[in-house]
């Protein structure tokens, strides 16, 4: 497991886990659109919930066009220079598309420098860590929400698991348990781990410090505690204000480092976060 001192030379340049984000940009690359779980604060008609902003729709790219769209930002001399991060988080869950994998690959490739990242509900980490730790992976992000798969069962509404569809407790027990699994094996390996925490007050509340406190001890180094935006089968909960967020992310920094200045980016983003930037072929030259 990396120390504390590799871990703060190791999220010098990542703009979402602390690094310089004035200084530093990140590119998303949105070539992952199927999911495997129902969260049941998604509506599944924009980019995934977990990670990126809310109400919006990425346009989609095949690995192909992904790698084009990164020659083009890469060779703008506005653009270019600031990118330090390549980064896969949707529209749907990285890991639940074969296109992720090739889009790393083909990135990795052509320009080694740039740091690979991934967000993911974490169903299939644990047959994925390995592969994706070789193809060069720098930093991951898990969103875990509960502990409990009782209370997992409230959140989520199935899991599709190596083809069976499952519910309640039972498809939120794997969920967790891979998510807890695949994160440790991350931990083993040295990567830089962020923990996406959604807050569904009177749901799991709970829930937060159990979770902040397992995913330190297998090798996290921040968590990330995000309000729900309710929608979905989760319509009808009222949403925590800043103050409650606030308070539950003070009353968890002493377990683990709390981050707060998360912008809930889109699939699709690039640039400094908070200034992104929409680019064509044309403005990129
Ligand atoms: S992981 Fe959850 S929020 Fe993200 S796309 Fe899948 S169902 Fe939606």
């Amino acid at each position: 497991m990396a120390t504390a001192c590799d871990m703060k030379n190791r999220i010098q340049g990542h703009p979402c886990f602390g690094g310089n984000h004035h200084k530093n940009g990140r590119m998303h690359l949105a070539v992952a659109p199927k999911c495997n779980i129902k969260c049941g604060y998604c509506s599944r008609k924009h980019d995934c919930a977990n990670e990126s902003r809310p109400g919006v729709t990425s346009r989609l790219l095949t690995p192909d066009e992904a790698i084009i769209k990164v020659r083009e930002v890469m060779a703008s001399p506005v653009v270019g220079p600031i990118i330090k991060v390549v980064g896969i988080a949707g529209p749907g869950d990285p890991l639940a598309n074969e296109e992720t994998f090739e889009t790393f690959r083909m990135v990795k490739e052509e320009f080694p420098h740039l740091m690979l990242c991934m967000s993911t509900n974490g169903l299939l980490l644990p047959e994925s860590i390995d592969r994706l730790y070789e193809l060069g992976l720098h930093s991951l992000t898990v969103t875990i929400n509960a502990v409990d798969p009782e209370i997992g069962a409230q959140i989520y509404r199935h899991v599709i698991y190596h083809g069976k569809h499952y519910t309640g407790a039972e498809g939120a027990g794997i969920l967790i348990a891979n998510q807890f699994a695949g994160l440790k094996r991350a931990g083993e390996l040295g990567l830089t781990i962020k923990v996406n925490t959604v807050l569904v007050p009177g749901v799991n509340d709970s829930q937060i410090p159990l979770i902040a406190a397992r995913v330190k001890e297998l090798g996290a180094f921040v968590m990330n505690i995000m309000p729900i935006i309710p929608q979905a089968e989760l319509a009808h909960i009222t949403p925590p204000s800043e103050e409650m967020v606030a308070a539950v992310r003070t009353a968890n920094e002493g377990i683990i480092g709390q981050f707060a200045h998360c912008k809930q980016c889109r699939a699709d983003a690039v640039g400094l976060i908070g200034k992104d930037i929409t680019m064509t072929i044309a403005e990129a030259a």
